[in-house]
């Protein structure tokens, strides 16, 4: 019979170049927060990125990306109201859950596949190349996309659903936190002007 676990354990997809730090175009080194090695320990993380089009070039550029070990990701859900917490647990069981978990069938193989995954928004199927703004996720182990959690790219409107969802409170918690560990180039400050992006951390 065959080991369902075998074919888990293999090492899986290194790292797309699509979730590289756009500064280094390498693999991002560190958690943004505690600063441990993430490549290196085989850490569990996860990497988001917001691409928006520059206004002036017209290109689609990464305005802003973090990779987050998971005890720092926890600690930071743990720190949302209750309310936020509530909500973001529903809309992801009813909207994201059933997207983002693979089934075997579905577990993307490739750095290609992942590509194409990420081709189009994981909520409403609406193409990347017909959206001006959109933010990409996946979950990492070490070197590699951890493809039991399937990456997803969402468009700004989802974007906007999921912002809505958190209260003040919770709002403000991650305005402190973003504005503590989430420093960067002063093209990073600006993207925390209106219309404001967050991270989500799922
Ligand atoms: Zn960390």
């Amino acid at each position: 019979m065959e080991n369902y676990y075998d074919h888990r354990s293999h090492r899986g997809i290194e790292i797309p170049r699509l979730f590289y730090d756009s500064l280094t175009h390498q693999p991002f080194a560190r958690c943004q927060v505690c600063e441990k090695q993430l490549v290196e320990t085989g850490a569990s993380y996860m990497i988001e990125k917001v691409f928006r089009k520059n206004v002036v070039s017209g290109r689609i550029e990464s305005q802003y990306e973090f990779a987050i070990c998971f005890d720092c990701a926890l600690k930071l859900t743990q720190s949302y109201s209750e309310e936020s917490r509530a909500n973001l647990q529903r809309f992801f069981n009813e909207e994201v859950a059933d997207l983002i978990n693979s089934p075997a069938a579905e577990r993307p193989e490739s750095e290609r596949d992942v590509l194409e995954l990420l081709s189009h928004c994981s909520i409403t199927g609406k193409p990347v190349n017909e959206l001006d703004e959109y933010q990409i996720a996946g979950h990492f182990n070490g070197g590699y996309l951890n493809t039991d959690m399937r990456p997803f790219m969402m468009g700004a409107g989802s974007m906007d659903d999921v912002s809505d969802l958190l209260s003040n409170k919770t709002l403000d918690e991650i305005d402190d936190f973003t504005g503590k560990f989430l420093t960067g180039p002063p093209e990073f400050r600006d993207f925390f002007k209106s219309p404001k992006r967050r991270p989500i951390l799922v």
